[in-house]
């Protein structure tokens, strides 16, 4: 198996995405712990960025005249169009021909060895930065520090979901990233990606009825998600499990929530 050109198509999108974050100061310490910034990056390149519903394509890079520009569909929840952001991002940045992407770079990946080395090398490179551009080891390190969270807690599906919406990533891309920075096995890694994103987002809300769980997240947030900017879609569900103590002088006040525009359905 020819697994050398793999390796040195993910070191160099690795170097470029740590690079960048370097550059853009998204790994200085006021930034590190809030989920990467890559619509801002993309902004922040000079890179003009458009919207449009494109179907079956996810997303493309474009060189007009030597104009560089970055296409994304609507159509895909938050999650995939970050993704698919950072692979085109990844393609401006080191310098490929224009490109357009489908949703196979959301189901490929390096370990999966096979038909992953017969594609051309830029795609293997704008996977890895896209991979280290969202998924830095440093993002995982401080996410897994503020939540308490030790390897043995992200052997569990419901937890690794939990931090795929914290850092803006898919469950799956999630997965990988924890592999690569040696916080799970490639085995465990198997097992919890037969676990299903839906089943683990209906479990945090037992008595709720979603009807279609794709465009919904669930998110179970604590008082370690304190002073941390949660970025929701607007049909996302929180849940929210706090200490209450008036003894010690902890009492919530719910409606500050309300006022907000949140609906409260009910609390445990
Ligand atoms: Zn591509």
């Amino acid at each position: 198996m020819a697994k050398a050109p793999a390796r040195a198509a993910v070191l160099k999108g690795m170097r470029a995405a740590l690079r960048l974050q370097r550059d853009l100061g998204l790994d200085q310490a006021g930034a590190r712990g809030h989920r990467v910034d890559v619509f801002g990056a993309i902004y922040r390149q000079n890179v003009p960025l458009l919207f449009r519903k494109l179907e079956p394509l996810l997303g493309a890079y474009l060189r007009e005249e030597g104009n560089p520009g970055i296409i994304l569909t609507t159509r895909r929840p938050l999650g995939q169009q970050r993704f698919t952001a950072a692979h085109e991002l990844g393609h401006h940045v080191l310098n490929h021909d224009p490109h357009a992407d489908d949703d196979s770079i959301l189901r490929r990946s390096p370990d999966l060895a096979g038909d992953y080395m017969n594609l051309p090398p830029a795609e293997q490179e704008a996977d890895a930065f896209a991979s280290y551009f969202l998924l830095p080891d440093w993002l995982i390190t401080t996410l897994m520090q503020r939540q308490h969270w030790t390897p043995q807690h992200l052997q569990h599906s419901d937890i690794v979901y939990q931090l795929a919406l914290r850092v803006g990533a898919s469950y799956r891309a999630t997965l990988y990233a924890l592999v690569r920075n040696k916080v799970i096995g490639a085995g465990i890694r198997q097992q919890l990606a037969k676990a299903q994103p839906a089943t683990i987002k209906r479990a945090l809300v037992p008595d709720h009825t979603i009807e279609s769980t794709q465009n919904i997240d669930v998110w179970h947030l604590t008082e370690r998600d304190e002073g941390a900017v949660i970025e929701a879609g607007r049909d996302d569900l929180f849940v929210v499990k706090l200490r209450e103590d008036s003894n010690s002088g902890y009492l919530w006040n719910f409606d500050e929530l309300q006022n907000a525009g949140f609906a409260r359905w009910s609390f445990i």
